[in-house]
């Protein structure tokens, strides 16, 4: 049988999953002789065997240990339980593997009963001490073992405050002290119908069963989610011998920082609290002095304090957050371990950590959390800003991130008028779709009800930078009215909101909000990054400014450009639907010269902006219905346009709907039924890349992407068709050009056939958005009505269109990697869905032997850490 418990003497810091973090660094804190109070871990192995069937309590094995280690810590400590004269007191602390701060549940001063509190008071001479002690375990426990409101005990504390006319509890005289214990315990009577334990070995149970048991408390699992933290990890129980310091005057409590965290700057900062116990500094019940005021009443423990911190931040490498107290002028620390930090605040250290020779450029790169650079790289709201804000609905989804306030428009229209009128406005939609691109690109932000995070409108915003929130269940839109209901509210075209694309939260009116932050520190950092990554990072994107974007943050190369992107500005759109609504062969042939045309322009620009690097052309994607209009009014004016009958054009429309449009004639399949699309694309393509090395640009590198194969023969006869076209205008030109035609794999079919599939591909790129919705049979527009549930109720670990489905969907990846390799070893593989911007899934990409990862501009930064991380932890 494993062992349940281990003396702080016996562990290390690398005992993390079996001590977790805490209890590994007490160890660890042992071990290099810090002044650090005694104690003994439970181990979260211990903590996993009671979850399996809480109801059976403790077993007896482990209540076994734990009387032994308590016996081997009186030996130590020289104290005993229950022994008046010399009373062991001890907390009990939650400590998981990763610090989850403040999710789990810790008790103070277990082991004091009314016999004893006596006997203590007389021993330090110091009732209200004695008394104080008292009175927290007496709160604490109700609220971690009984989950008693803890209001019951507020409302006592400050009614005795009133009768005081104190406004801290230290202040509190010793009688009123007593007078609280007697009234706690009254409470447990009333609310209970039994008295609290006056047996410390059955308090000492109680606590390590409750803090077991708060590992699957609401906030533990919300916090897990929200950071990716397994569920199966458990927690331990830290018990440790109590110091105290809230003794009297000479006594105190604190938590300090090695450096900044916020702003990184190299300083101790910490705040203390004289005459204070355990919880009180995090509290905010008091105020805290800064930890400076420590160096002007006692500056030889400042400096013993700083030449520890010091101490620990070189040894473990990292900033270091402790919690330390002092008991009647000596100092304890009772815990250390990474401090939680800003983004800005943890790529500043990570930087200067390396210049001052403390840590290595790899280590750097893996302090720094990738995801966080968001916060980096976006507008975002203040803590403070927040905090005076009315909130309207937290039910959305945080698609892309950054914040912006702006007045409500319903229309795409309204949105581009209301921009060019210089005024701020937010698109808030049912849904968006790709009529609506130019309402996008000029609010500040987007807001739908419907829709998840591969939606329209959270792709596209992804692609522009932009701040969009998706998914808002409990807002409904009445277009027709200009209305948006949330509940009872009515809010109306104009008023004014904000959106937080960070967290998914909308508020009333309008919240400042503070500008990106990134600086040197960050370019240094980045610059590593991209040495360190053996995945290329490549971007999606198809406007010229996105592809800046994309080169200003070093993409190497463009591994997706979405042609239908570039069908929906007005005049283009109105080609478009001629070439599919026109009934003879001359006006539809007229039609997509025309649309060439534009597409030649947009692919020279595109090429002229390459840097002579890899760029993925995927053809023509989405059903063709997309591109025509839903509302009357439009189908009105695009008959006249037209010169259509009203009916005709409405028959056309209905003949072109599909039930399921996501698997129905789209991708390849158009090119199969209307061959002259892909052929114009390829033409266009071409007749850019001439253009573009006409007028002096590089040696380009052209790769022609096919979406949505599912057999090998739909890749082998278009790429045979369009491979003629090509080469017939390179002759027609006498023209040389480097071009490869390769294919999207996103349909499960495509993964157990990749060997076949591979044989006419010049490369291959996973689209997992589609992949993802036909792997589980969730629609990507119509998940976010039962994901959220499926996330809350721990259905799911975690949405799937966010991060990929490593044992479903990733199974089908890997696979089929090694059908393709085998059939073709030097192929080149990569992934251009979502999920390519995800930190979990950029590690397995990498595991896997993927070539490259290609994703939104905005979210090279995070790919290319991540990647740089995953190329780390992979060679390790
Ligand atoms: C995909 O399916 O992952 C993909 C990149 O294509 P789209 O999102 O355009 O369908
Ligand atoms: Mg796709």
């Amino acid at each position: 049988m494993s062992q349940n418990v281990y003396a702080f003497t016996e562990g290390h810091a690398g005992m993390r999953d079996l001590l977790g973090g805490k209890g590994a660094n007490l160890a660890e804190l042992c071990r290099l002789g810090l002044p650090v109070p005694q104690g003994f871990t439970i181990t979260t192995q211990a903590c996993l065997d009671y979850l399996k069937d809480p109801k059976q309590g403790l077993s007896t094995d482990l209540k076994t240990d734990i009387q032994k280690a308590i016996q081997e810590l009186e030996a130590q400590t020289h104290k005993q339980f229950n022994q008046k004269d010399q009373l062991l007191l001890v907390s009990v602390r939650s400590g998981a593997k990763i610090s989850m701060p403040g999710m789990m549940d810790t008790i103070l001063n277990v082991g004091l009963n009314d016999e004893n509190v006596e006997a203590l008071a007389q021993m330090t001479d110091n009732p209200h001490f004695a008394y104080d002690c008292y009175r927290r375990l007496l709160q604490m426990y109700a609220d971690v073992v009984y989950g008693l409101d803890s209001q019951l005990f507020e409302d006592r504390l400050s009614q005795a405050r009133r009768k005081e006319k104190v406004t801290a509890d230290y202040e509190l005289s010793s009688q009123a002290l007593r007078d609280l214990v007697a009234d706690f315990k009254t409470i447990y009577q009333e609310e209970l119908n039994f008295p609290f334990p006056q047996d410390v070995h059955q308090q000492i149970y109680d606590a390590v069963e409750a803090v077991f048991k708060s590992w699957n408390n609401k906030r533990a699992r919300v916090y897990r989610q929200l950071h990716d933290i397994p569920d199966d990890l458990g927690t331990a129980v830290n018990i440790q011998e109590m110091v105290f310091g809230n003794l009297g005057p000479h006594s105190g409590t604190g938590v300090l920082f090695t450096r900044h965290p916020a702003s990184g700057e190299k300083e101790l900062f910490g705040e203390f609290l004289v005459n204070a116990q355990g919880e009180d500094v995090v509290a905010g019940i008091r105020t805290p002095q800064a930890l400076d005021e420590i160096n002007q009443q006692a500056p030889q423990i400042y400096q013993e304090i700083e030449s520890l911190a010091n101490k620990l931040e070189a040894h473990y490498h990292n900033m270091q957050d402790i919690e330390f107290t002092i008991e009647e002028g000596k100092l304890y620390f009772l815990q250390t371990r990474d401090g939680k930090r800003t983004a800005k605040a943890a790529v500043k250290i990570a930087v200067d950590m390396v210049k001052e020779g403390l840590i290595t450029k790899a280590e750097a790169l893996q302090q720094v959390d990738a995801k966080s650079l968001d916060q980096l790289l976006h507008p975002s709201f203040t803590e403070e800003n927040l905090s005076q804000a009315e909130l309207l609905s937290e039910a959305g989804l945080a698609a892309s991130p950054g914040a912006a306030s702006g007045a409500i428009v319903f229309t795409a229209d309204k949105a581009k008028d209301w921009a060019e009128a210089g005024k701020a406005c937010i698109l808030v939609r049912q849904e968006t779709s790709p009529e609506d691109i130019e309402g996008m690109t000029a609010a500040q932000a987007i807001l739908t009800c419907h829709g998840g995070m591969t939606s329209h409108a959270a792709v596209v915003a992804r692609g522009m930078g932009k701040c969009c929130v998706t998914g808002c269940h409990d807002l409904n839109v009445d277009e027709g009215q200009g209305l948006l209901h949330c509940g009872d509210r009515l809010l109306h075209e104009g008023d004014s909101i904000s959106v937080d694309g960070n967290t998914g939260k909308v508020y009333l009116g309008h919240v400042p909000s503070s500008p990106s932050k990134a600086g040197a520190d960050f370019e240094a950092l980045m610059t590593w990054a991209r040495e360190e990554s053996r995945l290329a990072v490549r971007m999606n994107a198809e406007n010229p400014q996105d592809i800046q974007t994309g080169f200003d943050f070093k993409a190497q190369g463009i591994g997706l450009v979405r042609t239908e992107h570039m069908f929906f500005q007005a005049e283009r759109l109105l080609e478009i639907r001629r070439f599919i609504l026109s009934s003879n062969d001359n006006d539809r042939h007229a039609a997509l010269e025309r649309i060439a045309g534009y597409q030649e322009a947009d692919f020279k620009a595109i090429f002229d902006l390459s840097q002579g690097q890899k760029t993925v052309i995927r053809l023509l994607d989405p059903p063709l219905h997309e591109f025509l209009p839903q509302d009357e009014q439009e189908i009105l004016s695009l008959a006249q346009s037209l010169e259509l009958s009203e009916e005709a054009l409405k028959d056309r429309i209905q003949q072109l709907k599909e039930v399921n449009p996501m698997l129905g004639h789209r991708g390849c399949r158009l090119a199969m039924t209307y061959p002259e699309l892909y052929e114009m694309q390829v033409h266009a393509i071409l007749a850019g890349s001439r253009s573009s090395q006409e007028a002096g640009g590089q040696d380009l590198k052209v790769e022609i992407m096919i979406p949505l194969v599912s057999l090998a023969k739909e890749l082998q006869l278009l790429k045979q068709r369009l491979e003629e076209t090509a080469d017939r205008y390179l002759a027609e030109h006498q023209m040389t050009l480097s071009y490869k035609i390769g294919t999207m794999i996103e349909i499960p079919r495509a993964c157990l056939t990749a060997d076949q599939i591979a044989q006419d591909a010049d490369f291959m790129s996973f689209g997992t958005n589609d992949l993802t919705q036909m792997t589980f049979g969730y629609s990507r527009d119509d998940a976010g009505k039962f994901i959220h549930q499926y996330l809350a109720d721990g259905t799911l670990a975690k949405d799937p269109f966010q991060s990929l489905d490593q044992e479903g969907v990733g199974a089908l990846i890997k696979l089929a990697c090694q059908k393709a390799r085998s059939a073709k070893p030097d192929i080149p593989i990569g992934v251009c869905g979502e999920v390519a911007g995800d930190p979990a899934s950029i590690a397995f990409f990498d595991a896997i032997g993927l070539d490259y990862i290609s994703c939104s501009p905005f979210r090279l930064p995070i790919a290319q850490l991540a990647a740089a991380q995953a190329s780390l932890l992979n060679r390790a």
